[in-house]
């Protein structure tokens, strides 16, 4: 592992690692209701070690985590395959697709990078509790990282997160709040939680940690291409913190000397839940009342993250746009049988983004890496609204249509 310090990405304040544990005592706590974090901080590694450590061991992601191997779950998480799709390219009109599929995580999202490392810094800490509010995968990968560490998870979800989600989660032995509100109620309410009663807290954005265990996708995409970035690479957002940490793994590759050229981010949230979507393009931040989307993991009315996402695709030459559930449902079947891969509906999203994309925005030709990031499996009434199951037969070969 690299040192590394902890930096404010508001105020640039930097902090030794002990010395804080979520946002910035001076930009974060306290910040009004309704609006997204403040004070949300990064770890800054050491580049000189940094470099030194890859020359040891090449292509070692532990290098750039900033909680020593000593202390991560037996848990393996990542080394999810990136895997060309020409047939769905030939579908969209694009050439050269490739899918990261996180769908193969251990609980079925990317959710487990994070959750991994936070884990991680709960043992390093003595902490036999950590408590999140989720809308589903973080709380589902958090309840299994937590299962096999012999940890604690207290896990605050709205009360429409799909059903397999919540079964995972129970599954697991966590202790499940299901919350008769919204994400953002339950993200409040995680949070004073922890405060009351204690706990590591591993909500989004809070915990710096959940951004650098979600950068070790950009880190594979990078090693799995041979050493460099592709020219996009198009995300699922609801908090935007998968999307941070996409920019931050790339950055972090460019701050040790291994990668020059950046690769643009396309944020793509749900028509009825476009927080970020919106910010980007307006430069005010409006929260969504009532966010309203199939896609349940991007529902989110005040994304935790959306100053740092909206920098990322900003510095990135990137851009957002939204894609309507319809749409959403459409790519999921599109991707399924042009692939094999069956991803949830916040994770299609990404596929249905493409067709939404002018050709002066995304080169038909250029290198595309589509990011999915959970499992179909996880919530399979989204599609049945649009599927009937066929009606039984008797078994004999007459009545076999
Ligand atoms: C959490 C999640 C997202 C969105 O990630 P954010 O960090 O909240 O932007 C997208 N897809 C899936 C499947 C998720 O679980
Ligand atoms: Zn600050």
């Amino acid at each position: 592992m690299t040192p590394f310090r902890y930096r404010c990405t508001e105020c640039g304040r930097t902090f030794a690692r002990d010395a804080v544990r979520y946002l910035c005592p001076d930009c974060g706590p306290g910040g009004p209701p309704g609006e997204p974090l403040r004070g949300v901080l990064e770890a800054v590694l050491d580049e000189t070690e940094l470099r030194r450590a890859l020359d040891a061991r090449p292509g070692d992601l532990r290098a750039f985590l900033p909680v020593e191997p000593e202390f991560h779950p037996a848990y393996p998480v990542g080394n999810t395959p990136l895997v060309a799709v020409p047939g769905l390219g030939a579908a969209l009109g694009f050439e050269r697709l490739l899918v990261k599929n996180d769908a193969l995580e251990p609980s079925g999202s990317l959710k487990d990078r994070a959750s991994f490392l936070v884990v991680a810094e709960a043992i390093r800490l003595g902490e036999p509790r950590v408590v999140t509010a989720s809308t589903g995968n973080a709380a589902s990968a958090l309840a299994a990282v937590c299962a096999a560490t012999d940890r604690e998870a207290v896990i605050f979800v709205p009360k429409t997160a799909p059903r397999a989600k919540l079964v995972q989660m129970l599954v697991h032995g966590a202790r499940v709040v299901p919350i008769d509100g919204t994400y953002d109620d339950a993200f409040r309410l995680s949070l004073e939680y922890t405060r009351e009663r204690g706990g590591l807290n591993r909500n989004t954005a809070y915990h710096p940690l959940t951004i650098e265990g979600k950068k070790t996708v950009a880190l594979e995409i990078f090693f799995q291409l041979g050493g460099r970035a592709p020219d996009a690479v198009v995300v699922p957002v609801g908090d935007g913190v998968i999307l941070a940490g996409v920019w931050k793994g790339f950055t972090d590759l460019v701050r040790c000397g291994r990668l020059d050229r950046l690769p643009r981010l396309v944020a793509v949230q749900a028509e009825g839940s476009a927080a970020i979507h919106r910010f980007v393009t307006t430069g005010i931040f409006r929260k969504v009342d009532v966010p309203d989307t199939i896609a349940d993991s991007i529902a989110v009315g005040v994304p935790s993250n959306a100053r740092l996402a909206r920098k990322a695709i900003e510095e990135s030459g990137g851009f957002s746009l939204t894609v309507s559930d319809e749409e959403i449902l459409e790519a999921q079947g599109l991707l399924a049988r042009t692939t094999g891969i069956f991803a949830e509906p916040s994770a299609a999203a990404v596929v249905a983004a493409l067709p939404r994309v002018d050709e002066d925005r995304l080169d038909r030709g250029s290198e595309i890496v589509l990011l999915v990031t959970g499992h179909g499996l996880k919530d399979v009434e989204a599609p049945l609204a649009r599927l009937s199951l066929p009606d039984p037969v008797p078994a004999t070969l007459d009545a076999v249509p």
